[in-house]
């Protein structure tokens, strides 16, 4: 059973809280978002790349088949409303590194249920296959620009005056029975209420008092911006351990990625860069130049299953967190997910649920 109409302020304006705003708007809640506009957020700085295979081992994604069947027409649904193009589908092309590699492919390709995501990739195909490379199609892959659509959400929210800049203060919030208050100078009286609180801070949830039980593993990863003349406007995304992602703009291409386990900071630096780029010249034989060059860390948890729920104590406080280096294809299920359990106390994924913790943890 549906609620009423509710009051929900969501911290937090990342893939997470965007995707869930729009949901809940959608169902018909007075949302407001709040976000400190941090420019090297985990989503102001992804990719969007989304894969259903993990390419070591040539295994399928965690929850492959709930989300790759929708996950397009999900955010596609998004960009009609927002009237803005920030979905695109791209097939993958994975060029083997090596010989080992070819034979790991080709035997799980034979198998069920890999052959539904995978062929081989045939000479000719492609430019950058030669008689001695090889390489593997991935099919149902794509981007999402996701600096894109977090800006047309915001505007979305702005035109409505339900959207906050600034830095949530969790020392502010009042919490009554059944309601909480915050406010900041720029509400007024009537907004300073809600009936609900969404976290959904990425890894700023360690700042977080109420949820800071919850473990994280948080991974920096860098991304470039890359002009490369010589290759041809690639309809693909080429990927020999590093990948090569188009952005839309002639030759222009984002490149990626790396791992820095536990390094929480956003301060690129050259020596990522000079081995990205590296990485760039041997895979295509091309000059590669440049543009720019940004860092971000994932919200990632340890066994990677996202962190959705409410608190033990406070049951219209909520999170949605630990979305790793998978936010753009697993909030298209989880997001949806996530409002109907604030909306009509619709059941969560047993694997995401935080309800998972309560017996071992204090009730903050
Ligand atoms: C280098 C790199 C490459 C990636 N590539 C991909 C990819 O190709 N595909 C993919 O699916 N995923 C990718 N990811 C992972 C993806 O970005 C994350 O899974 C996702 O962005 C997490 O989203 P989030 O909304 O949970 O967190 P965030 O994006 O971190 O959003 C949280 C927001 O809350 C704000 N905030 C936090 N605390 C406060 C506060 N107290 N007050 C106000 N605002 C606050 C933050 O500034 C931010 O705007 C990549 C990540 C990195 C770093």
């Amino acid at each position: 059973m549906a609620d009423k109409e509710k009051k929900i302020l969501i911290i937090g304006a990342g893939i997470a809280g965007s995707t869930l705003a729009m949901e809940l708007d959608a169902r018909g809640h007075l949302v407001t978002l709040f976000d400190n506009q941090f420019e090297h957020s985990s989503s102001r700085v992804a990719a969007g790349l989304l894969n259903p295979i993990v390419p070591k081992g040539v295994r399928e994604t965690w929850q492959c088949h709930n989300i790759f069947p929708h996950v397009f027409d999900y955010y596609q649904g998004w960009a009609n409303a927002l009237n803005a193009d920030f979905i695109h589908k791209y097939r993958f092309l994975n060029i083997h590194a090596n010989p080992n590699e070819t034979s790991e492919w080709n035997k799980r390709m034979v198998e069920t249920p890999m052959a539904d995501w995978l062929s081989t990739a045939n000479l000719g195909e492609h430019e950058l296959l030669h008689p001695h490379t090889s390489a593997t199609w991935v099919h149902q892959c794509g981007r999402l620009n996701v600096s894109l659509f977090l800006d047309c959400v915001k505007t979305y929210f702005q035109d409505k005056n339900r959207f906050i800049q600034g830095d949530f203060n969790h020392k502010a919030l009042v919490i009554n029975d059944s309601s909480f208050n915050y406010s900041v100078n720029t509400q007024s009286e009537s907004d300073t209420s809600f009936d609900c609180i969404v976290f959904c801070e990425g890894i700023g949830i360690m700042n977080n008092p109420f949820f800071n039980h919850l473990f994280f593993d948080p991974t920096g990863g860098d991304i470039l911006t890359v002009y490369i003349p010589e290759l041809k406007d690639q309809q693909c995304i080429i990927k020999q351990k590093q990948w090569l992602l188009p952005t839309g703009e002639p030759h222009t291409y984002l490149l990626g990625s790396n791992f820095h386990k536990n390094n929480l900071s956003t301060d690129p630096m050259e020596s990522d860069a000079a081995y990205l780029l590296k990485r760039a010249r041997e895979i295509t034989q091309c000059e590669v130049t440049l543009i720019k060059h940004q860092r971000g860390v994932r919200p990632t948890v340890q066994n990677r299953r996202p962190y959705l729920g409410s608190h033990a104590e406070h049951k219209n406080m909520y999170v949605f967190n630990g979305l790793g280096a998978k936010g753009s294809s697993l909030c298209s299920w989880l997001s949806p997910m996530m409002a109907n359990h604030i909306h009509s106390q619709g059941a969560l994924n047993e694997e995401v649920d935080i309800s998972r913790f309560n017996a071992t943890i204090d009730p903050k």
